[in-house]
Parts: C-alpha cells; sequence; structure tokens
C-alpha cells in the first residue's frame, strides 16, 4: 500500500534525516518545496524563472507558484508509490491546496507526523553551527574542530552564518508556532498525527516513527 505522508518539525529537528530513513525503508519519494523550486530553475521553465525572480530579490515564491509546483511534483510518476512531504504545508493556505489537490487526485493522507524540539534546544543545535570560508562545518558540541574556533583542515577562524544566529533561529520559530502548529489540529481531528520526541536520540526517534507507522497500518 502507498504511504502518503507529511513530515513536520522547527529547524533542528532533525527532520531531513528521518526524511532519508523512510525514503528508504518505505522507498517513497521526498517531496521538498526547495528541491522542486532547484529543478524548475535548472529546467529553465517559466515558473522556475518566476521563482528564480523572487529568489534573487530574497523574496519568497508566492503561495500559488507554490502550489503549482506542487500540485504538478505530486502528480508525477514516482509518487504512485507514495511520497514524504517535507517542508509543506507550512500554513493554512497551502494545507488548504494540498487537500484540494489530494482530492484531484484520489490520494489520501495516510500519516502526519511532527519531530518536536523545544525552541531552547532548536537554538542549541542551530546556534552551535560553525562554518569556514573554505566550505568546513562544525558543530561545538557535536562535531567540534580539534582548536576552538579554528578549521582543521585550513586552519583559519570559523565564524557563525547569519542564519545561525539566535535571533535569527528565533524568528523562524516564530514562523512556526504561528503559522504551521496551527495545522497539526487538522490531521489529529482525522486521526492521522502522530508527535514524535524529536530531543532523543536519532535511532529512537526514528524507531518511534517506525512504530507509529506499522501500528496505524
Ligand atoms: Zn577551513
Amino acid at each position: 500500500m502507498a504511504s502518503y505522508l507529511v513530515l513536520f518539525g522547527p529547524q533542528g529537528s532533525g527532520k531531513g534525516t528521518q526524511a532519508e530513513y523512510l525514503v528508504a525503508a518505505l522507498r517513497v519519494s521526498r517531496i521538498a518545496p526547495g528541491d522542486i523550486f532547484r529543478r524548475e530553475k535548472e529546467a529553465g521553465t517559466d515558473l522556475g524563472k518566476l521563482v528564480a525572480a523572487y529568489t534573487a530579490r530574497g523574496e519568497l515564491a508566492p503561495l500559488d507558484i507554490t502550489n503549482s509546483l506542487m500540485e504538478k511534483r505530486l502528480g508525477e510518476a514516482d509518487c504512485v508509490r507514495g511520497f514524504i512531504l517535507d517542508g509543506y504545508p507550512r500554513n493554512v493556505l497551502q494545507a488548504d491546496a494540498l487537500d484540494g489537490m489530494l482530492r484531484t487526485l484520489e490520494k489520501t493522507l495516510s500519516q502526519v507526523f511532527e519531530i518536536w524540539i523545544s525552541d531552547d534546544e532548536a537554538v542549541a543545535r542551530i546556534g552551535g553551527r560553525r562554518v569556514c570560508a573554505c566550505g568546513a562545518s562544525y558543530h561545538v558540541v557535536h562535531n567540534p574542530p580539534k582548536k576552538e574556533g579554528i578549521c582543521d583542515s585550513c586552519g583559519k577562524p570559523l565564524s557563525v552564518r547569519d542564519d545561525d544566529k539566535p535571533d535569527a533561529i528565533k524568528r523562524r520559530l516564530e514562523i512556526y508556532h504561528h503559522d504551521t502548529e496551527p495545522l497539526f489540529e487538522r490531521y489529529r481531528a482525522r486521526g492521522i498525527f502522530t508527535r514524535i520526541n524529536g530531543e532523543q536520540s536519532i535511532s529512537k526517534v526514528r524507531e518511534d516513527i517506525f512504530t507509529a507507522l506499522t501500528t496505524a497500518s
């Protein structure tokens, strides 16, 4: 049976890693708006050019473009086996659009997961990232350089990306709480929502997701 899944979680929740496990185990496609935008831009489609124009100005693509691209993607052949949505829907308007697309495609969401971590944990995980101009990246706790603040490969000083600074992380978390979290109630009402404790080890998070999948089917 095909699995149609949605994976929610704030930045730093390890959602991407878990999505990879699901892709491998269920042999379904992971669908993320960022990947679709990149692909359309590379293919030079009209939609791709539109998206490129917005991102070049540092703006998000308008809702209808995102939805059109998503609708096109969900209708592609590889989605017959199932899919994992990662990074979509992000708000009520997108969730409404998704419901409409799935109705047209005669598909129903099987399960929706949130990998939950606290705001403090998100800030600790993302805020601990350090990068070097040479492309190397580190984490002060999980992957520290041999000498604090210095790149192992080239010896240059490490820095924190603007996006990884506490204020930027908190801004994104606020958007997540305000725009994305209200969606969980709609999926809970359908009996397909599971919240997973993302502050556990990666393997325990994986185990909890797979247990929920088996229990539901
Ligand atoms: Zn370096």
